[in-house]
């Protein structure tokens, strides 16, 4: 039972990871974890397990659920204490909820691609907690969908911070690798980290940078990277075609060595 004067229900109060689980294991769980201490410090909560704790109820959903390809979704909210009250008791008692999901991570989208549009980044300062605050996220989707695409590329001040829920890359004409650098405009993702540790010896050369609407639809290649989707080719945005409108070599490229890494025998 979750009472609704929880603060994640009333207050967004609430930190989330959602974890990668492939041929039955975590994919980068060590990041995912030290990422959601760093959300649960700077939301003010506990963190109510140890590492060795954590792993444990990961790889018991696992087995529970003879999970093979998929995700762990974890959350840990501020709890519940009577009535609404914005501030709340001086220390909290989280509430701890996870499931797992089965999904096909390596399927249609990381073959065929999505597509986005550019939308007004609305979220709040603090976009590197991964909090559960994600109506903006929410909303972003739906437009999305109005707009027969499948993501957004968020924009402010006249660059681009990072997609719905995903972190944004392009790929240039000279073939750099582009995306925004680490800041608290954008979530520290996991698997951006996860592709920037095999750029080594690949050939490729990234530039951290943040950039604009224009150089993405200008770019040869565009994707997404996330737990989710892992490596998601972007073939159009707002309706124009990235590069010839089908994935690129780049991104083909980084999702063999990606999946290649984590242990999977498939070539996209
Ligand atoms: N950026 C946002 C806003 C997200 O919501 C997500 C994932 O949900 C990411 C980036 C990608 O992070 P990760 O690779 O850790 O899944």
């Amino acid at each position: 039972m979750v009472s609704p004067f929880d603060r994640g229900f009333l207050f967004a109060h609430a930190a989330y990871e959602v974890t990668a689980v492939y041929g039955g294991r975590l994919v980068d769980f060590e990041g995912h974890m030290s990422r959601l201490d760093r959300t649960l410090t700077g939301i003010a909560l506990p963190n109510p397990l140890g590492a060795e704790g954590w792993a444990k109820v990961h790889r018991d959903l696992i087995e529970f659920n003879n999970l093979t390809e998929g995700l762990i979704y974890l959350q840990v909210t501020g709890g519940a204490y009577g009535m609404r009250d914005f501030a709340g008791p001086e220390e909290f008692e989280p509430t701890v909820f996870l499931y797992a999901d089965t999904k096909q991570l390596i399927g249609e989208t990381a073959r065929d691609g999505v597509r986005a549009i550019f939308l007004d980044d609305m979220r709040w300062k603090r976009r590197d907690m991964k909090t559960t605050q994600l109506l903006s996220q929410a909303l972003a989707y739906r437009a999305a969908r109005e707009a027969g695409a499948d993501t957004a590329f968020m924009v402010e001040d006249g660059q681009v911070t990072e997609a719905a829920s995903a972190n944004a890359w392009i790929v240039d004409e000279a073939g750099q690798l582009i995306t925004r650098e680490l800041s608290s405009s954008i979530l520290s993702g996991i698997t951006r980290a996860g592709v920037l540790a095999l750029l080594e010896g690949s050939g490729l050369t990234l530039v951290e940078r943040s950039f604009t609407p224009e150089e993405a639809l200008a770019a040869v290649e565009a994707f997404t990277t996330s737990a989710g989707a892992m490596i998601a080719p972007v073939i159009a945005i707002d309706g124009q075609p990235i590069g010839n409108g089908k994935p690129g070599p780049v991104t083909r490229q980084l999702q063999r060595l990606y999946y290649q890494a984590m242990g999977a025998d498939v070539a996209a």
